[in-house]
């Protein structure tokens, strides 16, 4: 209740501010969201259990039991209850203190490709195969659903087996995010702590084309996320993104002489057809430089730094 009224409170207050022209004017949560659920700042760790408000009139508390409990630290803050999707949810935000990272002198640059990201150190995959299976299976689910909806219009939703696949779709969904989230946190917690500089490219062209994967859409959202999730963290610990243009030929540029193709000799299909060069090869016609493509595009962006 307490926490309802602050936020209240708050929602007028942004609503008149100047700064914030955008704020509408505070609604009331609609009953027929897909998501609903409370606050409260009462919440508390007990146990290795989420204890929260024992209601008026109960007398035992009901502790609520989940996995990793005891790995959390620091000062919890106001504890979010949802029901999303047929799910239940409770969001526990901590406040922590963040130890800087040191630094290393070392710097880096990533080349974001559909199934795997470039950088100094090598190759890591961003399309393992239990990834690829799950897309490949929510594709599937899409079409049955659809098919379920063509078949029997809009009653379709109430039959058990629509729920039953929608179920199946939403699992999917979740693991896909976790399977992915895990993959980028890995990754850019290893880049902040190894590196100083870390150049990564402006990502709406490489999104682009994706061809091949299926459920693209949610292959996507990871170079943004990428993206987001790595400029957080180095602002955490210290450490600094440059951030290449959109037009910088990273991909066309020799790593070697700075000689850039143009026209007919672009890496790409008609060039490498052109001049006989793998798929994977880099080769300069200035100066005679032979690399790996994806290499080759790292160290061009390495060379902004
Ligand atoms: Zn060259």
């Amino acid at each position: 209740m307490q926490l309802a009224i602050s936020d209240l409170g708050k929602a007028w207050k942004n609503f008149f501010d100047p700064a914030l022209p955008d704020w509408g004017k505070p609604r009331f949560k609609s009953k027929k969201t897909s998501r609903q659920g409370f606050k409260t700042d009462r919440a508390r760790i007990v146990d290795g259990k989420l204890r929260l408000d024992k209601p008026r009139g109960i007398k035992t508390w009901y502790d609520l039991k989940f996995r990793g409990a005891k790995d959390l630290s620091g000062d919890l803050k106001t504890v979010s209850i949802y029901c999303e999707k047929g799910k239940y949810w409770a969001s526990l935000p901590f406040e922590v203190e963040i130890d800087k990272r040191d630094t290393t002198a070392k710097h880096t640059a990533v080349d974001l490709n559909v199934g795997y990201f470039n950088y100094t150190e090598g190759e890591i995959s961003v399309l393992p195969k239990k990834l690829k299976i799950i897309y490949e299976r929510i594709k599937f689910y899409q079409r049955q659903l659809v098919r379920k909806h063509v078949v029997n219009g809009n009653k379709a939703t109430q039959s058990k087996n629509y729920a039953k696949a929608r179920a199946k779709l939403q699992r999917d969904y979740r693991k896909v995010a976790a399977i992915q989230n895990n993959i980028l946190h890995e990754f850019t917690t290893e880049l902040v702590t190894d590196f100083d500089k870390i150049v990564i490219e402006d990502l709406n062209v490489k999104a682009m084309q994706m061809s091949h994967v299926a459920s693209k859409g949610l292959h996507r959202s990871m170079f943004g996320r990428f993206r987001q999730i790595l400029t957080y963290k180095a602002d955490w610990y210290g450490k600094e993104i440059i951030l290449a243009d959109k037009h910088y030929p990273s991909p066309q540029r020799c790593s070697a002489c700075g000689h850039i193709k143009t026209g007919e000799d672009k890496i790409g299909l008609a060039g490498n057809a052109k001049h006989g060069t793998k798929h994977h090869e880099y080769i300069c016609y200035e100066c005679g430089f032979v690399g790996d493509r994806d290499e080759n595009a790292v160290a061009n962006l390495l060379a902004l730094i």
